[in-house]
């Protein structure tokens, strides 16, 4: 029988962290809306942690929804799929919200298109099976998976198939699923939860197959409590835990998600592979139970659009590839005093310079915040209050490595840990004098040499 506990078997918390506004009644209550097909997707050849995916398409050729139009040999990477069905064009250069350039192979949608209701019967809906799924080998989960060019969904991107790669001397044990959206406003993972929670388990169970894991426990905040009776609901008669952890900022980062349901502690530079867990998002998990029974591809997620600075917060399920200005569009535009967007959550987002960057397969929202939002003080020197570090939940020391990226002086930073740094943002969001901590670290760690 599934179970659903406060504390299994961590504290159900961690140490540290913050308490910012969560903002999720903007888009929290609307349920996930198909976006109509765009005329145009651009799609990413890297849009994933690894190497970058080669055209497999050329300019004019016609290509079918879920076609393979890039891949790549390597390990660590994700094919890309056709996100509409149309004709490819020229290869033309993106930047992505974090400042990457990238190629991508834009698509012009032409002929009969997937949409609407039909869409999202063919993504979430149907029956999702719960038995029997031990008669899928695990190397055969792990190379659909690959096929189907699933990534980390929760932001990270990372190839899921990386994941399920067996390694006999670090065993896994647990099989984390991830639906804390701990971010404040975004609301896609919390959707997907009280709507299509049947898919999640399904794929929960296949990838705890994949990785060898026995137990399977899906991590889900307390202030997503109907979520989780929703998941719990769909895991009845498995073997699937349901965790309720304390509603904190940044419990969604793999370590202290980890930490707070499992109570282990994942070391300082390394992987939930050191403790016998593998972490995958509650979206990943239903596109993993999509790759393995229907042998689909990822085309499409969902994505929030919220934030007081647009008109209609919503919920769609988009195609990848798709510009962040049709989302906002769609959501009735940018009010008056919109005046900042933000790809992703404010925590962990980065502000958009430029409205037609394609939304790729970990983009989970995109946040208007008004002028009101964001109005700050003025930067003023360190008070040496000592607040950032004692927010770090990494507990590491901010403003060391902060000064440490912003003198270059890449031995203190690395005699502070700067990369293990999760650019959760917490110490910024605490400093009274408004020094952007998080900015300087993540510049550090763009920065730092190479060994
Ligand atoms: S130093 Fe890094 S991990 Fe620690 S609070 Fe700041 S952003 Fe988060
Ligand atoms: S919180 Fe800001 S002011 Fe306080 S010690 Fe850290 S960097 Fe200095």
């Amino acid at each position: 029988m599934s179970a659903m506990t406060d504390t299994l078997p961590g504290s159900g918390t961690f140490a540290r962290g913050v308490h910012p506004p969560e903002r999720k009644g903007l888009s929290g209550p609307k349920a996930i809306e198909v976006l109509p097909t765009p005329k145009q997707v651009a799609i990413p050849l890297l849009q994933h942690t690894g190497a970058p995916c080669e055209p497999a398409v050329k300019p004019r050729d016609a290509v079918a929804l879920g076609q393979v139009i890039g891949t790549s040999q390597a390990f660590i990477s994700a094919p890309v799929h056709a996100s509409v069905a149309g004709v490819a064009q020229m290869g033309s250069v993106a930047t992505l919200p974090n400042g990457r350039h990238v190629k991508t192979v834009p698509i012009k949608a032409e002929g009969e298109q997937l949409e609407g209701e039909a869409l999202l019967a063919d993504v979430f809906g149907g029956d999702w099976p719960t038995q029997g799924l031990h008669t899928h080998e695990p190397k055969a989960i792990a190379q659909a998976v690959r096929d189907a060019g699933i990534v980390g969904l929760g932001g990270a991107a990372f190839p899921t198939s990386v994941k399920f790669a067996r390694n006999e001397a670090k065993p896994v044990d647990v099989l984390l699923v991830n639906g804390c959206e701990c971010e404040p406003y975004l609301t896609a993972d919390y959707r997907l939860m009280m709507e299509y929670p049947a898919p999640i388990v399904t794929g929960a169970l296949l990838a705890a197959h994949a990785a060898g894991a026995k137990r399977v426990v899906i991590a889900i905040e307390d202030n997503k409590r109907d979520a989780a009776e929703k998941v719990r609901a769909a895991a009845g008669g498995t073997h699937v835990e349901v965790a309720v952890l304390h509603t904190k900022y940044p419990m969604g980062g793999e370590r202290q998600t980890i930490l707070a349901a499992l109570k282990r502690e994942v070391p300082t530079g390394g992987l939930p592979l050191d403790v016998g867990v593998v972490v995958i998002n509650v979206g990943t998990a239903a596109a993993v139970a999509r790759a393995v029974l229907r042998g689909k591809p990822l085309t499409h997620r969902v994505v929030s659009v919220t934030g007081a600075g647009v008109r209609e917060p919503k919920n769609l399920l988009v195609p990848v590839g798709v510009s962040y200005g049709e989302l906002i569009d769609f959501c009735g535009g940018l009010t008056d005093d919109a005046a900042r967007i933000v790809a992703g959550g404010p925590m962990m987002g980065f502000t958009l310079a430029d409205l037609s960057t394609p939304v790729t397969k970990g983009t989970s929202g995109v946040t208007v915040l008004t002028r009101d939002d964001v109005r700050r003080a003025e930067q003023t020197n360190c008070v040496r209050c000592g607040r950032c570090v004692d927010v770090c939940p990494l507990r590491l020391v901010p403003t060391k490595m902060a000064m440490a990226a912003k003198f270059r002086d890449w031995e203190l930073a690395k005699r502070y840990h700067l990369q293990a740094c999760c650019e959760c943002g917490c110490c910024g969001y605490a400093c009274p004098a408004s020094i952007p901590l998080v900015q300087l670290i993540r510049l550090g760690k763009a920065q730092i040499p190479k060994e």
